[in-house]
């Protein structure tokens, strides 16, 4: 069975996990979200396209969700130090990604062939690949001024109000090789337990994409990242509201409007129901909050399954 997934980073990382473990990583493509990517000590860091590239090589730090299981962080302790920007961690070993990553654009290397490399030299089997070669950054309006998705997120902490949603380059940007094709030629779509905003917007903003996905001859299965009234975890609350969206179930069910199929929800969820086939989504409910490996897999399994539903 060939999957395709739209995955952001700690969410998607572990279902990710999951399916790859049930359909076997070859069978797995992933299109990832590169609009919280950013330049920090002249670096290009791709956080989501990280997350999921060590998580599927097995090396993801599993608690913090981010980075290299064992990294230490000394360079960061020299670099603040020395005065430069330390409020974005990176970890010694996590800056090889990061410089390798940079030297390869900087030669001419598009991302997609970057990030291919990368993942291969990691030993992942999955095709990992960004949504996008061109350069396509989540700015969010705040009372103090426009920020990017990092600065707002890891900097601020996401404790500032949020008005606006902007995914600046998008209009002009094309999807990166291989991205229309995986989403043609899958015979299940996922979208995983990502922030619908940050995560997943910045994808279904590449021009193509939710063209791609609307005219699929596979099915569309999301797993809700609301669970009971609030994100499993970071602001996609704070932003859906932001974009006028309810923050449930129903909400992510709109956003991914008219081209999701089925979403996966949380018992807790079940008032939610009637409103999703009123929306043209058929719900399953399962246990979606993934605590360990485990659940990660059963879920994977639970998703796969909708098909024959
Ligand atoms: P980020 O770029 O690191 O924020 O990564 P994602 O967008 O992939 O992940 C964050 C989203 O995943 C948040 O909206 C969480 O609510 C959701 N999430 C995290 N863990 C889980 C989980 O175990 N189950 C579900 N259903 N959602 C999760």
């Amino acid at each position: 069975m060939k999957v395709t997934a739209l995955a952001g980073g700690t969410g998607a990382a572990k279902l990710l996990r999951g399916l790859a473990a049930c359909v076997g990583p070859r069978n797995l493509t992933v299109i990832g979200n590169t609009g919280d990517d950013l330049e920090i000590w002249g670096l290009h860091v791709s956080p989501d396209i990280d997350s999921v590239t060590y998580a599927l090589a097995g090396r993801l730090d599993v608690e913090r969700g981010w980075g290299l299981a064992g990294d230490t962080f000394r360079c960061l302790e020299a670099m603040a130090q020395l005065g430069a920007d330390s409020w974005f961690n990176l970890g010694d070993r996590d800056l090889a990604t990061h410089i390798l990553r940079t030297q390869a654009l900087r030669d001419g290397a598009a991302l997609s062939t970057v990030t291919a490399h990368i993942a291969r030299d990691l030993g992942v089997q999955a095709l990992i690949l960004p949504m996008s070669d061109d350069s396509i950054r989540t700015w969010l309006r705040t009372p103090e001024g426009w920020l990017t998705f990092q600065e707002y997120f890891v900097r601020e902490k996401a404790l500032v109000e949020v008005l606006e949603v902007a995914y600046r380059g998008a209009e002009g940007a094309r999807p990166a090789p291989g991205v229309l094709e995986a989403i043609a030629a899958a015979e299940l779509i996922v979208v995983c337990p990502s922030n619908p905003v940050t995560s997943v917007g910045p994808v279904l903003a590449v021009p193509g994409v939710v063209h791609a996905l609307a005219g699929a001859r596979a099915p569309v299965v999301g797993v809700s990242p609301i669970v009971a009234g609030a994100a499993v975890s970071g602001p996609a609350g704070d932003l859906m509201r932001a974009r006028g969206l309810p923050v449930s179930p129903v909400g992510v069910a709109l956003a991914y409007a008219p081209w999701l199929g089925v979403l996966l929800i949380d018992p807790r969820d079940q008032a939610c129901v009637p409103a999703l086939l009123a929306h043209g989504v058929s719900p399953a409910v399962a246990d979606i909050v993934m605590t360990d490996r485990e659940r990660e897999v059963a879920l994977a399994r639970r998703v796969l399954e909708t098909l024959g539903a």
